[in-house]
């Protein structure tokens, strides 16, 4: 409860509505609750059919009840309260907060890509008007044609060591044409010497890309054979932009791949990495976020248009992997 004192801004926030928040610590999220979030969340822990589903969700930690404004920034401890099962009143929602993992928190240097899945944009209440508008968007973005639109990422920069910013307006600009370069983009292969300002070298990021490719890979099966609508849902993925430490967790995970490299029989035994505060972050994680229009509908089989979605994430990752195995 301690760690909920002091709330400031998500720094590396993404994608989405401003006021995403996260604790002093940064290991967890705070973001303004939403009704049908909120339900699916609670169905995770009862519905057996969404139980292959939760090692690819944040955790969630429960509900927060924010004593007075959202934007000022502290919240009383006593205000905590943790009623997973509880469905607020309408009124009382304005302040409940969702408590989620902070994905980033792990990582040293987190470079995030928010994907967002499906070619509907509106949920099936939404106002005809609504229902026009989001169409539109679909049309005009690569929503409708691809099933997904990259909604915005950060990646650090090797030099200065700072985050850079690609904001929505890129991912909202682009044709499916250009979808294989805003890929390219997120996973960037650096130059072996480290002068290119974005990007682990080849021998990292080849791993990383075929383990994340597996991932979704399997996401995808799980969300093929689950009757829900997902209007929104998003694909959340970090990797870890510090060289070191994402070789470090390649290594530790048994990812190395690059076959070319035939001694890996090498003794590592000696890592003596002194200091031990530093622990290595693991290299990479891929879930599944923002729920605020996602009802489960039994009976009306899979959401397709996510699905497709899905496809098209493999599609462009296999593409970027024989891109970078064929550069070597
Ligand atoms: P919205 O409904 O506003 O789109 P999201 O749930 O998609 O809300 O969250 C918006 C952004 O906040 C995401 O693009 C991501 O950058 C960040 N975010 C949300 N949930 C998490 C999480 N559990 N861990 C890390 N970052 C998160
Ligand atoms: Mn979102």
């Amino acid at each position: 409860e301690s760690l909920i004192s002091a709330t400031r801004p998500l720094a590396s926030q993404v994608g989405g509505h401003a006021g995403v928040l996260t604790t002093e610590d940064g290991s967890l999220i705070i973001k303004p609750a939403l009704p049908l979030e909120l339900l699916f969340y609670q169905a995770l822990n009862q519905n057996a059919e969404l139980e292959p589903l939760r090692p690819f969700l944040p955790k969630f930690f429960g509900t927060l009840k924010l004593e007075g404004q959202i934007d000022e920034n502290a919240i009383e401890e006593e205000g905590l309260v943790l009623t997973p099962l509880d469905i607020p009143e309408k009124d009382e929602l304005s302040v409940l907060s969702i408590v989620l993992e902070n994905l980033s928190y792990p990582f040293l240097k987190p470079n995030i890509l928010d994907v967002k899945l499906g070619t509907v944009l509106y949920d099936e209440a939404a106002t005809p008007d609504k229902i026009e508008r989001m169409e539109q968007t679909a049309r005009e973005t690569t929503s409708h044609e691809t099933g997904i639109r990259l909604t915005g990422f950060q990646m650090y920069d090797n030099n200065t060591s700072q985050p850079i910013n690609t904001p929505k307006s890129y991912g909202k600009s682009i044709k499916p044409a250009d979808l294989p370069e805003g890929i390219a983009r997120f996973f960037a292969l650096g130059t072996e010497d480290g002068s290119s300002n974005t990007g682990l070298p080849r021998a990292t990021v080849l791993p990383l890309l075929r383990s994340i490719r597996e991932d979704i890979a399997d996401i995808r099966e799980i969300i093929a054979s689950l009757e829900a609508r997902m209007v929104g849902m998003s694909l959340l993925i970090v990797y870890e932009a510090d060289w070191a430490l994402a070789a470090e967790g390649v290594k530790r995970l048994g990812l190395e791949a690059d076959e070319e490299d035939e001694d890996d029989d090498d003794d590592d035994e000696d890592d003596d990495d002194d200091d031990e505060s530093k622990r290595p972050g693991p290299p990479y994680v891929v879930k599944l976020i923002d729920f605020a229009h996602t009802r489960v509908t039994p009976g009306k089989g899979p959401d397709e248009g996510v699905v497709f979605g899905f496809d098209t994430v493999l599609r462009l990752l296999d593409g970027r992997i024989a891109q970078i195995s064929e550069s070597g």
